[in-house]
């Protein structure tokens, strides 16, 4: 049986932020299916989720950081009911903080290359150390990046040399490009391969790792093919490796995200999803202070610029200077200047309109299952899982056309699963929402894109298949 290692700074329900704590929650357990026995090791935080576990220590040791000898400990969750093991990696000071990369002041963490660097040499140092034996290791963006170089050119490394990497972009915007200082923090390297480390000057985790991994994906297929064309500086390099660069569509957890069993929803799919959108809605509604059988349009998301979250309170001013018979929720937390302009558009449209600032894991599923229409203006999007769990609770998506939202929500107009528009502008999501209203005023229009989008099968399996197939290419080779 292959042995594979998931290396993530994220896995839900342990530690998310975004997309890439659900793939890795997810994906390992449909790998298991496909006889891929799949573990999993995370950075230990202090989340909720984590310090609610019983973890057992099955490794300690030491690093040398610089001037620093800093200890760490290898940690196992003692009864995992994931569907595979987890496993963490303790290193008090660095990590032993309730949120994943924010300090409290809303900004990334200063000593976040530290911490990122320190995670990888610990993971590999045990492997090495308790003289564990993968058959390959999966890496997951930036902040794993500079394993794949490790392990080839560390001669610390050399046990397990030839051991197969495979990176997955989950998102390309954030490259952890560091300073050349930061050099002195890796376990000695083979002076002669330094330039695999560079990359705009820079020591650059994401290209050092496109460079080294012996396989590349992005989460979606349209995704790679945005990359090739425009990357910025590394749009040279992925289309130089375009060799190992493919697309793999993500999936979605159908256990976690089944509309009939979901554990945060007090009313569940039981026989007419026509029903259950009503109900859900209306007790969403009443919770929220909104009317109960207007047309729901929802936002879930990072308040980030990549997700064109700046644009719904224009969008938003627009739409009700034309019809005052949409209701919105919009749920999310980052950017505080979008964040200031989500509060005052719930406060000037107060009969209409329910900004909630913060991260909700439950009141998103019940965004989920209440809205009628659910909106992505992304700027870019390497995948989304939002469209497809939307999808699966039988909202219609209204989503911009790029990346992983080109495969998965073709406009209505060819056949497709949702509306569709081209450009991240307020103007066109405005738009995009005035036809939706149009597909709301006509029920019969409206229930068969509903049954429609209920249907269809955004399961793991199709890509753990994929997944799978690819590793034992690589292993096999
Ligand atoms: P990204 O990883 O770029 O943020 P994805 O669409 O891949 O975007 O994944 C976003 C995930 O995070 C989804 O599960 C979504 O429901 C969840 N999410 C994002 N923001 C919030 C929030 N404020 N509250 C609850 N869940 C959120």
């Amino acid at each position: 049986m292959t042995k594979v290692l998931h290396i993530s700074t994220e896995c839900y329900p342990a530690a998310k932020a975004g997309g890439m704590g659900d793939v890795v929650g997810a994906l390992p357990k449909y790998l298991n299916d496909q006889n891929v026995h799949t573990s999993v090791i995370i950075p230990k935080y202090t989340t909720a989720w984590i310090e609610s576990k019983k973890w057992q220590k099955i490794y300690d040791s030491t690093i040398e950081f610089g001037d620093l000898v800093v200890k760490f400990k290898i940690k196992k969750l003692k009864k995992s009911d994931l569907g595979f093991p987890l496993l963490s990696v303790d290193i008090p000071g660095y990590f032993d903080r309730s949120s994943i990369y924010l300090a409290p002041n809303g900004h990334g963490y200063e000593d976040e290359a530290e911490r990122n660097i320190l995670f990888q040499i610990a993971v590999l140092d045990w492997i090495c150390g308790d003289k564990k034996s993968f058959d390959l290791l999966h890496c997951h963006d930036h902040m794993t990046g500079l394993i794949p170089f490790m392990i080839q050119h560390c001669p610390k490394y050399n046990s397990i040399s030839t051991t197969p990497t495979f990176f997955t972009i989950h998102n390309g915007q954030y490259r952890g490009g560091l300073d050349w200082e930061y050099r002195h923090y890796l376990p000695k390297y083979n002076l002669e391969h330094e330039g695999l480390l560079d990359w705009d000057g820079l020591m650059h985790s994401l290209a050092t790792a496109i460079k080294c991994a012996w396989q590349v994906n992005t989460v979606s297929p349209a995704y790679m093919q945005e990359l090739k064309q425009e990357f910025g500086s590394l749009t040279s390099l992925i289309n130089h490796e375009t060799r190992k660069c493919t697309g793999i569509l993500n999936g979605i957890d159908h256990e976690v995200w089944n509309p009939k069993t979901d554990q945060y929803l007090d009313i569940k799919l039981t026989d007419s999803i026509n029903t259950f959108k009503q109900k859900n809605k209306s007790q969403l509604a009443g919770d929220h202070n909104l009317y109960k059988t207007k047309m729901l349009v929802s936002f879930i998301g990072r308040l980030a610029y990549e997700k064109g979250s700046d644009l719904i309170s224009e969008a938003l001013d627009i739409v009700m200077s034309k019809t005052k018979d949409i209701s919105f929720i919009l749920l999310g937390s980052g950017d505080a200047t979008v964040a200031d302009q989500l509060t005052l558009a719930d406060q000037k449209y107060k009969k209409n309109v329910r900004s909630i600032i913060t991260y909700d894991e439950a009141l998103a599923h019940k965004i989920y299952a209440a809205s009628d229409f659910l909106i992505m203006p992304s700027r870019f999007e390497p995948c989304g899982l939002n469209q497809m769990y939307a999808m699966r609770y039988g909202t219609i998506p209204v989503a911009r056309y790029t990346g992983g939202l080109k495969d998965t929500v073709p406009d209505i107009t060819v056949g497709g699963n949702g509306i569709s528009f081209d450009h991240a502008t307020a103007g066109e999501l405005a738009h995009a929402i005035l036809r939706a209203k149009v597909i709301f005023d006509k029920k019969k229009e409206l229930y068969k894109l509903r049954y429609k989008i209920c249907a269809l099968n955004f399961s793991w399996d199709h890509a753990a298949t994929n997944y799978a197939h690819q590793y034992n290419l690589l292993i096999n080779n």
